[in-house]
């Protein structure tokens, strides 16, 4: 970066500390990842220079010949990887990607989306009140049961009966379990609504069939590239192709103005890297991973929401352990293992202090952590709730977490 040093020293700086923290610290941020130095490459490249309104062959600017080979890669990539109809690669973040479905398939104000609820896993575009999409539609939340913890679909089928919604969306960003999506659509069938996937987490797993596969059912699948699918930051939105010109209007000129070119090439680039072999087994180890780490939690006694996990992320619930999710966070930080504070279903304490943390294991996969690694952690994060407000003996455990990640670089 020795252009980026010159012209300003300070942000160069930055991102030299922010390239040391990741390499040094554990991550266990579910919806984190480190994608590879292609997709940086592609990232970082002149592609950012270019204006592309439109889609590849029907542009508003000259000059788009080149870019449209990259769009046109990325979607044929998209629609390989998912086997979907029709894929949108422009939205900007996974937001947006929502955002587009609601502006183009539910009607502002009078109409009605039924979602999964924040506090029992959903997301904030998923109808909360301070978002966007809590807003300008109606909006009815469904939840987890309090027996199982797993998705209640009784209550999904009164309320979509009482409430007669629009669009039914499942996904979730801190939902440990399979979702069962064919139970979804006769729900939406019954309903006369259109039903919308929000696969953002668990795209990897989808791509190489570790999760169900929403596609077959769902008229739109919204995803981020950037969580398990370990690509740049974005969104992308599949489709069906008779709702495909829709979508794509919903886009642009609906929400967004020139697409990001060299970020819509990183993609192209993260869809090659998904299409591989070696994608396959990378997925599978986040599962393992996964699952030991869940079950050496579970050994030092954590009680986990919905009792495990079929997937790369886990939900702790602390309520036992006399913690709250802020303490053990800030702790946890302080011994360099990044997690993130998260409210459980039925959470009693505010969304700043919690009673759960969420983990995952997306990212110390990539880093080339296995089963054994995954056991030391979750011992490292038990001697930390047993020992919160003893600083030298944090320190002591910083200084074999550090360790454990400098043999993995
Ligand atoms: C992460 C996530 C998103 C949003 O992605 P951004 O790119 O941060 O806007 C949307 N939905 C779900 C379920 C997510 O987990």
């Amino acid at each position: 970066m020795s252009n980026l040093k010159k012209t300003d020293p300070e942000i160069a700086g930055i991102i030299s500390d922010e390239e040391k923290r990741q390499q040094r610290n554990i991550e266990l941020i579910a919806s984190e990842n480190f994608v590879s130095e292609a997709v940086m490459e592609a990232a970082g490249s002149c592609l950012t220079n270019k204006y592309a309104e439109g889609y590849p062959g029907k542009r508003y600017y000259g000059g788009c010949e080149v870019v449209d080979r990259a769009e046109s890669l990325a979607r044929e990539r998209a629609e390989q990887l998912f086997g979907a109809e029709h894929a949108n690669v422009q939205p900007h973040s996974g937001s947006q990607a929502n955002q587009a479905v609601y502006y183009a398939f539910v009607p502002q104000k009078t109409g009605t989306i039924l979602a999964m609820d924040l506090s029992h896993g959903g997301h904030l575009s998923h109808g909360s009140p301070v978002n966007i999409s809590g807003k300008y539609f109606n909006v009815v939340h469904y939840g987890v049961s309090e027996e199982d913890e797993r998705i209640d679909f009784n209550q999904v089928e009164s309320l979509a009966q009482e409430h007669n919604p629009d669009l039914i969306v499942a996904g979730a960003s801190a939902y440990p379990r399979e979702i069962d999506f064919a139970r979804f659509r006769e729900i939406a069938d019954e309903n006369d609504a259109y039903f919308m996937v929000d696969m953002a987490h668990i795209a990897g797993l989808i791509a190489v069939g570790l999760h169900p596969d929403p596609v077959p059912y769902a008229d739109f699948v919204t995803t981020t590239t950037h969580k398990t699918l370990r690509g740049t930051r974005g969104g992308m939105i599949l489709c069906k192709e008779e709702h495909a010109r829709d979508i794509d209007r919903a886009i642009f000129p609906g929400l967004q103005g020139g697409p990001l070119m060299h970020i819509i090439a990183a993609k192209a680039v993260t869809l090659k890297e998904a299409l591989a072999d070696s994608f396959q087994s990378y997925q599978e180890q986040i599962l393992k991973n996964a699952r030991v780490m869940a079950e050496a939690l579970q050994e030092h006694d954590f009680r986990l929401v919905a009792g495990g996990t079929d997937t790369h992320l886990i939900l702790v619930d602390l309520n036992s352990k006399g913690v709250t999710g802020k303490d053990l966070e800030e702790a946890l930080d302080r011994v360099g293992i990044t997690v993130n504070k998260n409210t459980i279903p039925f959470e009693e304490r505010s969304p700043f202090v919690t009673s759960g943390i969420r983990i995952g294991t997306p990212a110390v996969t990539t880093r080339g952590m296995q089963e054994e690694e995954m056991k030391e952690i979750a011992g490292y994060i038990n001697e930390v709730v047993n020992n919160i407000e003893r600083d030298e003996y944090l320190e002591n455990i910083k200084e074999k977490v550090y360790d454990l990640s400098g043999r993995f670089v």
